[in-house]
């Protein structure tokens, strides 16, 4: 059973204990709220975190990896101001990634995809729009949005993408559907390095160095100033203690 459905259960079953209380001794109207609100506070962040695996079962890290590996992933390129800089730091340090990319991005720069793939990294689907009201979406309009930006990939690199990450990391009920016809893994992040909302570069590298552990699965963005030096920061940090960047296909299949 998924886990917004167990929650659903344990509400009813707390609104009825809560119900019978009330014919036998009454109770406050406010336990009423109070349980209301609890319920849609809980909804909330299962659909804002998808380690709470609330619609779907998204992959969040490798858990049983021993070996060290980590994936870097990049979101919402490609980008005409840091992608190719960013493909270049990678091939420094020999590094591989995956990027969960933008179908209407794709579309304006398809040679910074092209080159992506050139360079053996993994390219996941990241929706077509990333519009900011996307999970108001209908399953259909998911499924254009998922279809499209797939059609995209494959014109352009020749490969099919099996990886799909949410915008925003949101997940709901129509998404799940929709996924379920595409068939698409979804991979989440378990450290996520928060930079597009922190502005100092070191403490972003400090969240995910403080964090670093085998089979972890990294949140990026290469479209903003920071990346480049995070990125070449956390490289030297990884070659340092002995870890290797992979794609997310390798750290998956890794045993
Ligand atoms: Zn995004």
């Amino acid at each position: 059973m998924r886990n917004f459905r167990i929650l659903i259960v344990i509400t009813i079953i707390l609104f009825l204990i809560l119900a019978i209380a009330d014919t036998i001794v009454g109770i406050a109207l406010w336990w009423y709220g109070l349980l209301f609100i609890l319920w849609f506070l809980m909804m909330a962040i299962g659909s804002f975190s998808m380690s709470w695996k609330f619609y779907l079962n998204p992959i969040t890290s490798h858990k049983v990896l021993r070996d060290k590996k980590i994936a870097l992933t990049f979101d919402d390129g490609p980008n005409p101001d840091f992608t190719l800089k960013v493909l270049q730091i990678l091939k420094d340090y020999n590094a591989k990634a995956t990027f969960f990319c933008i179908g209407q991005h794709i579309e304006t720069y398809p040679e910074i995809l092209k080159a992506i793939a050139v360079d053996g990294h993994d390219i996941g689907n990241h929706s077509f729009s990333h519009d900011l009201m996307i999970d108001f979406n209908s399953t259909e309009r998911w499924l254009q949005e998922i279809k499209q930006t797939d059609n995209s990939i494959h014109k352009i690199t020749g490969k099919k993408a099996t990886l799909f990450r949410p915008p925003f990391g949101v997940t709901t009920p129509k998404l799940a559907r929709a996924l379920k016809v595409t068939e698409h893994k979804v991979i989440g992040w378990n450290i996520r390095s928060f930079d597009t909302v922190i502005s100092n570069p070191q403490k972003i590298l400090k969240r995910i160095t403080k964090r670093v552990h085998p089979g972890a699965i990294i949140l990026l963005h290469d479209k903003q100033t920071n990346v480049l030096l995070v990125l070449e920061h956390l490289l030297q940090f990884l070659k340092e203690h002995e870890y290797q960047a992979v794609t997310i296909n390798e750290l998956l299949h890794d045993n």
